[in-house]
Parts: C-alpha cells; structure tokens; sequence
C-alpha cells in the first residue's frame, strides 16, 4: 500500500487560496531565493522565546541571538534585526519575570489522521502533521501556547484571531497526542518596535541644514552642531524605554469551540478531495485575487507573470522539500501561508 503524503495546515490553507501557489510550493517544491524579511525575523524570535521559556535563562536568548547575526558589525540589515530582537527579549524577560503557567511541552509536533465525516474512515492519503508552540497548564486547564509577532496589537487584530482555524484544528490533534483535554489558546504577542537608529549626518547635510538655519536667523549665525550618529548602547537604552511602554507585549487567551472543530474537519476532507481530483487531472488554477493579498505580491507572481518560465525559475527559485515548519528550522508564520 502506499505511503499516506505529509501534510500540513500551511498546505491547505494555500491550497483554498490559490490552488496555483500551493502547486508551486508543495509540488514542484519551489521557494524564492530571497527570504521574506519578516518571516525570517519571527523565526529567530520563534527560536528566542523556546529557549526562554525551555529555561528561562536570558544568558542564552542573547548568545542565540548574537550568534544568529554574525556579520551585524558589517550588514545593516543584521544590525538592525540583532537590536530588535535583543530589545524584545530582554524587555520580554522583564515583563513576564514571573508567569501565571506552567510549561507542560514546548515545540510539540503531532501527526494525525483526516477523517471522512460522513463516515469516520481515515483517508488513505494524506496525514495531517503539525507544531504548536507550547502546551501550557493554568490552573486545571491546559491551553495551547501560541507566539506571535506583530506591527502593532489593535482591536482588528485581536478580532483577527477569531480566524486562527489552525490552531482550533491543531487542538484537537494535541489532545490525541498528548491525551490532555485543551481548553484554549494563549496567544503570546510581541510588537514589533517601530524605532530606528538614528544615522547622524554627513559634513554635506550639516553645512545645507547649517545655512538654512543661518538664512532663517536675524543674527545671521547658527550655533547648530552636527548631529552625530546614535552608538548602539544610546539606541539599545532607547529601545529598552520603549519595551517598557505598555502594549508593546500582549496576552490574549481564547476558549475553543468544539463545535467549529467539526466545521473545520470538515472542510479539511473537502480540501483533500479537491486536492486529489486537481493532482489526478494535473490543473491547479490560479486565484488572481490572491495575488497581493498581503499588500505584498505573492511570493510566485514573477513566475506566475513568466507562465512558469524555466528561466525565471533558475534565476529566482531554489527547490525546497516542503513542511519546513516541521523541521528544526521553525518558520513563524506573521502573514504569508508560505
Ligand atoms: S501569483 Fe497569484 S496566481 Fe500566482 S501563485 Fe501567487 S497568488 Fe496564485
């Protein structure tokens, strides 16, 4: 008999939004050389708050961190995403120097069956496998731990988190893993601070601010200095001011319906008889609508806009065997179901 096929939440979600994208990445096996900056930022902070919470020793999120961004004396980019994440973490073990759980597992990957409905059989293809963060203990209830990094925590977003169906389905797999009934969710939300460091100016910008001030002043003089650029301990000191400030972290914790669960199932085995029937007749169409709906284009629009050019594959795409999310190599979901 053969063997049932992997899967994932991640691949079903993309496969109800565009059939298209969902070919791109788990049949052809193609990512985009480029890596989305936020993805690979909520993965290092993903990596961050397991170590935290595995020991609670912030010695060892900020050597994690410093050996995550090797080049950052050199990289901008590293800079800045090594001050971000060292800020949050260290304003993160402040805030919650005591917690109201106790951590029951971490990292917790599950393998289960999808169930026909109408009939309670398993289906002989496909498996659902899945991670969640954490499973935590308050009180006498158990709750999913979930991370999360964000922009910004706002009524819109927390009225979002209605729409999570993975972790309602994730739940249930839990409770047959582990054998714990799970009461709910507790969403762990870090903001993402908007600060910059600020770059100072060169000669040439001074002496242009400089003569305006001077064209401006009665006197005819300025005593304008140039501003120099922030040291690393100014902008860390700035960032910790602003991990200080209330909302920068969120905790949101929501109780399952054991009545969408059902729903969710469902859909699940609907999503795996579709998927069957376009993987037997070779079509996975595209949804256009899709596209940008992340207010970012679609990872695979420069192929989809080449008619999947093999020339634009070469170029721009690397095969990458797919459920990276499975592996040691967590990717943290913000946005993107890729
Ligand atoms: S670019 Fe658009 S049509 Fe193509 S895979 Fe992405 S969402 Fe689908």
């Amino acid at each position: 008999m053969e063997a049932k096929t992997t899967t994932t939440y991640s691949m079903w979600s993309l496969f109800r939004n565009c059939r298209k994208a969902c070919e791109w990445r788990y049949i052809q096996e193609l990512v985009p050389l480029e890596r989305d900056h936020n993805l690979a930022f909520g993965t290092v902070i993903h990596k961050c708050l397991e170590i935290w919470h595995g020991g609670r020793d912030l010695g060892l999120v900020l050597d994690f961190i410093d050996r995550t961004y090797p080049n950052r004396a050199q990289e901008e980019d590293q800079k800045r995403e090594w001050h971000l994440a060292a800020a949050m973490m260290k304003g993160y073990a402040a805030c919650y120097a005591s917690e109201e759980f106790d951590v029951v597992a971490l990292e917790k990957t599950f393998e289960g069956s999808i169930v026909n409905p109408a009939t309670g059989a398993s289906s002989r293809s496909f498996v659902l496998a899945g991670k969640v963060d954490g499973v935590v203990r308050i009180g006498d209830e158990h709750f999913l731990l979930e991370h999360k990094t964000a922009s910004q925590v706002d009524a819109d977003y927390l009225e979002r988190l209605w729409t999570d169906f993975q972790i309602v389905l994730y739940s249930r797999y839990v409770e047959q893993t582990l054998g714990i009934r799970i009461a709910g969710v507790l969403y762990n939300i870090l903001v993402k601070a908007r600060l910059q460091q600020g770059r100072g100016e060169t000669e040439a910008e001074f002496e242009a601010r400089r003569a305006d001030l001077i064209a401006k002043s009665k006197t005819g003089k300025s005593s304008a200095k140039r501003r120099l650029p922030e040291s690393d301990d100014e902008f860390q000191a700035r960032l910790a001011a602003k991990y200080t400030e209330p909302g920068m972290f969120h905790r949101e914790m929501l109780y399952l319906s054991r009545d969408r669960f059902e729903t969710l199932q469902s859909e699940l085995w609907e999503l795996t008889q579709a998927f069957l029937d376009a993987r037997r007749r070779g079509v996975f169409y595209q949804n256009t609508a899709f596209c940008f709906h992340y207010r970012r284009s679609c990872a695979y629009f420069p192929l989809c806009r080449a008619d999947g050019s093999t020339n634009v594959i070469e170029n721009f795409y690397r095969k990458v065997p797919p459920h990276e999310e499975l592996r040691d190599e967590t990717s943290f979901e913000e946005a993107s179901a890729f």
